[in-house]
């Protein structure tokens, strides 16, 4: 079974992001980008499948300029077999990606597509959903544990107050939460044969998608500063407070 994984290049989740002065975004310029953390999970959890005999191929997408082919070859020393990039200098949504990815299943008819929950820039948490609904194909969101076999894969996922067990039937799409695995660290010997292994680049109009954004982003604000905390001698001066300052208890 081929399994696909979807790639976003973000900015990485270390750096603290900047906005823009006049509001009309984050400040990219010179910042460190890496792999959304959540698609790391996806890379780590098609490598175990294909290392348990699984899965016999695993395919990494991105979608987005050519700098993404970096994040395709993290992928690719990860465990990825081979890569594609759909290259474009326009700002992609979720539902542009999700056609793209839709484009691409066509092509590469895979089993199973593992993408992440959401991607840590724009929060969206679309992708996958939208990709499953264009598809028509059965969903586990949020899985927390993986096990595919006769035909079927069986997620766990987190949920209030406990874990939901689902089973769809393959093909299906199943996006990754933060407690799926571990994901592995790339050594260096996986790195450089990384290099050699293949990377082929497509574009939407190849696909025949059409990526023109839908939504206009108005503003983007730095969140309110939080103010410091303060001390309290004993209970009874805190509830006096909780009911006269803060105004959460009557
Ligand atoms: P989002 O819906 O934007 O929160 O993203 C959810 C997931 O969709 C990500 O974790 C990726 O696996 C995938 N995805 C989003 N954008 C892209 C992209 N430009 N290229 C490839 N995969 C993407």
């Amino acid at each position: 079974m081929k399994i696909l994984v979807p790639i976003k290049r973000v900015v990485d989740f270390n750096v603290k992001v900047r906005v823009k002065p006049d509001g009309t975004g984050v400040d990219t310029a010179n910042v460190k980008m890496s792999m959304n953390p959540f698609d790391e999970i996806a890379v780590e959890e098609a490598v175990r499948l294909k290392e348990k005999g699984v899965a016999t191929e695993i395919v990494a997408v991105s979608c987005g300029i050519a700098a993404c082919q970096e994040t395709l070859r993290t992928a690719l020393a990860l465990g990825a077999d081979r890569a594609t990039l759909v290259e474009t200098d326009v700002e992609l949504q979720p539902l542009a990606v999700a056609k793209l990815l839709q484009a691409i299943v066509a092509q590469e008819q895979p089993g199973l597509v593992i993408l992440g929950k959401q991607a840590i820039d724009d929060d969206a948490n679309q992708t996958g959903q939208m990709l499953a609904a264009l598809l028509g194909w059965p969903q586990a969101t949020f899985a927390s544990k993986v096990d595919v076999g006769d035909g079927r894969a069986t997620v766990k996922r987190e949920v209030d107050g406990g874990l939901e067990t689902v089973e769809v039937k393959l093909p299906a799409v199943v996006t990754t939460d933060l407690r799926l695995n571990e994901p592995r660290y790339a050594t260096l010997p996986n790195i450089m044969k990384a290099k050699k292994k293949p990377l082929a680049t497509t574009t939407p109009a190849t696909l025949g998608v059409d990526v023109t954004p839908r939504l206009v982003t108005l503003k983007v604000t730095e969140p309110a500063k939080r103010k410091g905390g303060g001390k309290v001698a004993d209970v009874k001066e805190l509830v006096a407070k909780l009911r006269t300052e803060a105004k959460v208890i009557a």
